[in-house]
């Protein structure tokens, strides 16, 4: 059944309007985002959907054919964080973010479907918020910008789940052009769209979807932006963004703590890996951003120690295979890799991480092609 068709059943009255947003990879700039850095992520064709109607008497439904358990009600008045469990948290959070910042958001109908894999780290949390967001602001006339309704749905996530992503990949789902790569300053969420037609170069983009999630992530995540924010105050600076890649040495040398010391390094070089990534684009090089996403995975490896096995052995076995480069995407420790192949070389390099996988008895890994997409959209 078409997602309209879902709605209509679950609810007794057709959507008032359908909407899209999408998953994201990231091409390179990785944990850059909490340290108002640069991200280079692109929109993926895969799109959470929601189809949804206004409600006026406070009462907010929300329905996903992808969660387990039926109809989720709530009371828009009644939202708090904490106050939502589980996957419903994430869309009833958006409504709470819009709602704080004065909208009159006065209840909905909502259904969602999804083809962005959970979990996979994929930014499918993302989408859903978006989408949610983007269809708020359709159904009660809020006029909020895409950055707007980006920041929104980032505050639901921090502060209503409570989880403390940054900023990139709602902005990317909110923003993405087709064929495009969103080139993002996360200081002040100005982005311009660099053209990355991989189809048009002969080229492929594949994500390797690991399918492991290792227990560690969290806790890391907060570990690893605990210990920026310490490089930063030592630096005397209000993020590690104000470092540059000419300071690096200088500030290394200041730094007493030898694990901050390896953070700030992967922070400072990675933001200088996106500069060098957009000037390649730009200049139509696409071919030599294949290296770029090698020194990535082996700062994030070794620097920020957020790889694992498993997304290591996938960068190892495509460049093995002749891969123009590979790395991680997204926060690691499980979820995927990408890699940047020759569209003749794709077949035999997806074959060489699979074949590489079941050698090392590994889950088998879902690989896929990331065509840049365009981002949040009514249908
Ligand atoms: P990622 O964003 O990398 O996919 P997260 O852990 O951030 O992983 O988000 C995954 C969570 O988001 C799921 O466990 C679920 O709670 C929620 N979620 C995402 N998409 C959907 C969906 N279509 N329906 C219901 N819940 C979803
Ligand atoms: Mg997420």
């Amino acid at each position: 059944m078409s997602v309209a068709g879902e709605f209509t059943a679950l609810y007794g009255a057709r959507p008032e309007g359908l909407w899209a947003a999408p998953g994201r990879v990231n091409l390179i700039g990785e944990y850059t985002d909490f340290n108002e850095g640069l991200v280079l992520p692109l929109a993926l064709p895969h799109t959470t959907v929601a189809a949804a109607s206004r409600r006026t008497d406070g009462v907010l439904r929300l329905h996903s054919a992808d969660a387990d358990g039926g109809v989720v009600t709530l009371s828009v008045e009644g939202l708090a964080p904490g106050s939502v469990e589980g996957w419903a948290a994430y869309p009833a959070g958006v409504a709470w973010a819009l709602r704080e910042t004065g909208h009159p958001v006065t209840g909905a109908d909502v259904h969602l479907a999804s083809t962005v894999p959970a979990g996979a780290g994929l930014s499918s949390s993302a989408a859903l918020e978006v989408v949610t967001a983007l269809a708020l602001d359709d159904l009660f006339s809020l006029g909020l910008s895409r950055p707007e309704l980006a920041v929104a749905a980032q505050r639901a996530e921090n502060a209503f789940v409570g989880v403390p992503c940054g900023v990139m990949d709602q902005m990317v789902s909110a923003c993405a052009a087709d064929a495009h790569a969103l080139f993002l300053d996360t200081r002040d969420l100005s982005y311009r769209q660099v053209p990355f037609d991989l189809a048009a170069m002969g080229l492929r983009l594949l994500v390797v979807d690991t399918r492991v999630r290792h227990a560690l992530g969290d806790g890391a995540y907060a570990e690893r932006r605990a210990g920026c924010e310490a490089g930063a105050r030592a630096l005397g600076v209000c993020a590690l963004r104000e470092v540059s890649a000419a300071q690096l040495s200088d500030s290394l040398a200041r730094l007493t703590d030898e694990t901050v010391r390896r953070y700030v390094r992967h922070v400072v070089t990675d933001n200088d890996r996106v500069e060098r990534t957009v000037a390649l684009l730009d200049a139509g090089d696409v071919r030599a951003v294949g290296p770029v996403l090698g020194e990535g995975h082996r700062s994030l490896r070794d620097d920020l120690r957020v790889s694992c096995p498993e997304l290591d052995l996938a960068v190892e076995a495509a460049e093995a295979a002749g891969a123009l480069g590979a790395r991680m995407t997204g926060g690691g420790f499980g979820g995927s890799a990408v890699v940047l192949v020759e569209e003749a070389a794709a077949e035999p390099v997806a074959a060489a991480v699979v074949g590489a996988f079941a050698e090392a008895g590994y889950r088998t890994p879902r690989v896929f092609p990331a065509v840049p997409a365009t981002g949040a959209r009514r249908l």
